[in-house]
This record gives structure tokens, C-alpha cells and sequence, in this order.
């Protein structure tokens, strides 16, 4: 009989659920941020990430730790103004070897309307008594990773900005090209 003979066997224990390694929460070692990229990682002694990243121009470099809060797009023992990569890598390398922070979450990106406050207040900082005033979009390098947007995002952002609050910022196109330049405007006398 064979029937009652498969029915007699014992029922086979159940297959052991198979273990997960908890995932370790993402510390940038694969992080792509918007609007730059990453051309080098380093870690720390505690495994924390120090990026160095370009926004687009590719010869500026800035450096930035994903455990402290450490950033740098600066060389004053050169004497330029911004890094170049050699000297963004030294300056991540040794950051790495003295940083004892652990990793912190990578920052969120932030809404759309988070980043067009954060643009207003960095064009509005930019605004003297004296004239109006350029401003470069190199100058927003340190804080890439806090507005996580590109380029033409940015661009954008900023005309529009220009439109509806021509008093803070004035946008100007070059004769011979589509480049844009934008001026913090002059703050009012007195
Ligand atoms: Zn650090």
C-alpha cells in the first residue's frame, strides 16, 4: 500500500529561515550625491566616509566627511582657492587618518522648496551696500551635498528667483554665448 506508506512518513521539519545579515545603514561608501561626483572615497579608522567630490567644473575638488562634519574646497598652502585633485586627495587622506567619528546617516536630500529657501538666504548673503555683487555657482561647492541638485537645477531655480524677486537677484546673458551670469543685488542705502 503504497498510499499509507507516504502517508506514515513524518513530515519533513521546516527549512530554516534563512538569516539575513542585518543591512549596515548606507555610511556613502556607495553613495552617488545629485549634482556632483564622487571621484574618490577614503575611510576613516572607524569606517566612516571622506568623499572627495567635483560639481561639474571637474578641476575644483572639495573634500567632505561623512562621520564629522568636515568640508573643505579651499588650499591656502597653495594659494589658490580651490582644490585641485592631488591636493583634495591629501587633504581627505589625512583627514581619514585622524578623524574619530562613526559614520553618520548620509544626508537626506531635500525638497524642492527646502533647496530654493536655501538658495534664496546663500544669493541674499551675498548682497552689499556697495554694488551688486556676482556670484559664482562654485561658490555653492560646500554645501552640494546639503541641496543635492544639479546644475541646470540650480540654474533654473536661480532665474526664477530672479523673476519673482528681481530686488534680491538680477541675471544676465552673455552677448556672445547662452551663459548666464547672476548679481546678488546691491542692498538699498540707508
Ligand atoms: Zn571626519
Amino acid at each position: 500500500m503504497a498510499l499509507t506508506l507516504f502517508s506514515r512518513r513524518p513530515a519533513p521539519a521546516p527549512a530554516p529561515a534563512p538569516v539575513e545579515p542585518e543591512p549596515w545603514f548606507e555610511t556613502g561608501e556607495t553613495w552617488t550625491p545629485e549634482g556632483v561626483t564622487v571621484v574618490e572615497r577614503y575611510w576613516t579608522q572607524v569606517h566612516a566616509v571622506v568623499l572627495v567630490y567635483t560639481a561639474a567644473q571637474g578641476y575644483r575638488h572639495t573634500v567632505a566627511c561623512l562621520g564629522c562634519h568636515f568640508r573643505t574646497s579651499a588650499n591656502r598652502r597653495a594659494g589658490y582657492d580651490w582644490l585641485q585633485l592631488e591636493d583634495a586627495a591629501a587633504a581627505a587622506n589625512e583627514h581619514a587618518s585622524s578623524c574619530r567619528a562613526v559614520p553618520r546617516d548620509i544626508p537626506a536630500r531635500p525638497d524642492d522648496d527646502t533647496v530654493r529657501e536655501q538658495l534664496r538666504t546663500w544669493v541674499t548673503a551675498f548682497r552689499n551696500r556697495g554694488a551688486d555683487e556676482q556670484i559664482h555657482l562654485e561658490s555653492l561647492d560646500l554645501l552640494r551635498l546639503t541641496i543635492q541638485r544639479t546644475n541646470d537645477w540650480i540654474e533654473a531655480t536661480l532665474q526664477q528667483l530672479a523673476v519673482d524677486q528681481p530686488e534680491i537677484l538680477r541675471t544676465q546673458t552673455s552677448e556672445h554665448s547662452d551663459r548666464v551670469s547672476y548679481y546678488a543685488r546691491r542692498l538699498p542705502q540707508g
